[in-house]
């Protein structure tokens, strides 16, 4: 693939079940389509929103693909039904979870489909793995780098592998 293409930044998450392998499940599938150019360490977080769940394990990762940001999204749903995750409620505990962070400098707003993920820059659990491969990133529409921005509820997040 080419090196013009634009770097594309997605989040993984999981909370039940064996965490580690549903991840390394998602990355495994993905990297049969896209190329996959860094992965963040995984860290720890208690949940967000629903609390009464448990920890999840997040992690972030620099792609690049010719996939459209709708054909992304779909493809991360065919994956995560593939690694298995069960339908819930919103929220609530998932086997593994995939959301596009940021595409390029995309700014896209459609019902379906919000980029950049429109919680991003207010989750330390987005953040500080990003933070270990992408500090300068720059967010599009608030042009501000990643390193320089404070996560208004700090949780309970560590370092897992
Ligand atoms: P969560 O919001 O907790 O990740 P889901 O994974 O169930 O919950 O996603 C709900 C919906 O969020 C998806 O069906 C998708 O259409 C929508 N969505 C909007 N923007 C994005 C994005 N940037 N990445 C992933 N999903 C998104
Ligand atoms: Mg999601």
């Amino acid at each position: 693939m080419g090196s013009n293409h634009e770097l594309i930044y997605i989040g993984l998450g999981s909370n039940v079940g064996d965490r580690k392998l549903y991840i390394d499940r998602a990355l495994d599938l993905l990297a049969k389509t896209v190329a996959i150019r860094a992965i963040s360490s995984i860290y720890e977080t208690d949940p967000v929103g629903y609390k009464i769940q448990a920890p999840f394990l997040n992690s972030v990762a620099e792609i690049q693909t010719l996939i459209s940001p709708h054909d992304l999204l779909k493809r991360f749903k065919k994956i995560e039904t593939e690694v298995g995750r069960q339908p819930r409620f919103h929220w609530g505990p998932r086997e593994i979870d995939l959301d596009i962070l940021m595409y390029g400098n995309r700014i896209i707003d459609t019902p379906n489909l919000t980029i950049p993920h429109p919680e991003m820059y207010r989750r330390d659990f987005v953040l500080i793995p990003l933070r270990e491969i992408a500090k300068n990133l720059v967010h599009p529409v608030l042009q501000k780098e990643i390193q320089d921005f404070r996560c208004p509820e700090p949780l309970q997040i560590r370092h897992f592998a």
